[in-house]
């Protein structure tokens, strides 16, 4: 897996997480390289607008479970009472075939992750720019009971509290400016010094021959 690059992206929902992540892979795949997101396998019920394999990989709670035993999963966590997992080996393989993947998952995912590849995973942490900004695009069209507003402003707080974990962290104020940022994050991350010595291994044995 020494050939593919993993970003993961934590972000309470509301932080413009998702946008972010599509606009930067598009930069990605314009430099001729190959960028997607990881489908999460979730327990949770599908919502209005969500496809099955597209947005989340829906399953039982028995399925998953039985995944999560047959070590089947990279990480895996309980989210505000649902059970959330990356899959293994689709991650794996298109890691092994030098692909940029995107994880969007909880802080919890991310520690799994840096635990299990320290030397290839990379932690993003987004923010967004105010408490005013992050409670306004929680009320989305207004159709949210004060209750349900109170309930995603305080899972936001949760997720938000773990920013010392992430290795960088950007506030999503300006679109443009927060995937300049994260570009930048991606292809400093993709040159780091461990990665590019086991894939420049050719190129260094070459230069430091000697006569
Ligand atoms: P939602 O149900 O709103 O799509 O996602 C709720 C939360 O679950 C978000 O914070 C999201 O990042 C997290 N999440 C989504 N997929 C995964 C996953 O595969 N693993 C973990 N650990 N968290 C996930």
């Amino acid at each position: 897996m020494t050939q593919g690059n993993l970003i993961i992206l934590c972000a309470p929902s509301g932080a413009g997480k998702t946008t972010l992540a599509r606009r930067v892979m598009a930069r990605l795949q314009a430099r001729g390289l190959e960028a997607s997101f990881s489908v999460s396998y979730t327990t949770r019920a599908l919502r209005p607008g969500e496809r099955d394999g597209h947005d989340y990989h829906f399953v039982t709670r028995a399925v998953f479970d039985q995944m999560v035993a047959a070590g089947e999963m990279l990480e895996h966590a309980e989210v505000f009472g649902r059970c959330y997992g990356t899959g293994r080996a689709r991650t794996e393989q298109a890691l092994d075939a030098g692909h940029w993947v995107f994880l969007d998952i909880d802080w919890q995912g991310a520690r799994q992750v840096k635990a299990h590849l320290p030397a290839l995973a990379c932690s993003v942490g987004v923010l967004p720019p105010s408490r005013a900004a992050l409670e306004e695009r929680l009320r989305g069209r207004g159709q949210d009971s004060e209750d349900t507003i109170a309930q995603r402003m305080a899972e936001a707080v949760a997720e938000m509290s773990h920013y010392r974990e992430f290795d960088y962290l950007i506030v999503n104020d300006d679109l443009e400016v927060a995937c300049d940022e994260l570009e930048a994050v991606c292809l400093a991350a993709g040159l780091r010094g461990p990665l590019q010595q086991s894939r420049r291994a050719t190129l260094l044995a070459d230069l430091l021959q000697s006569d």
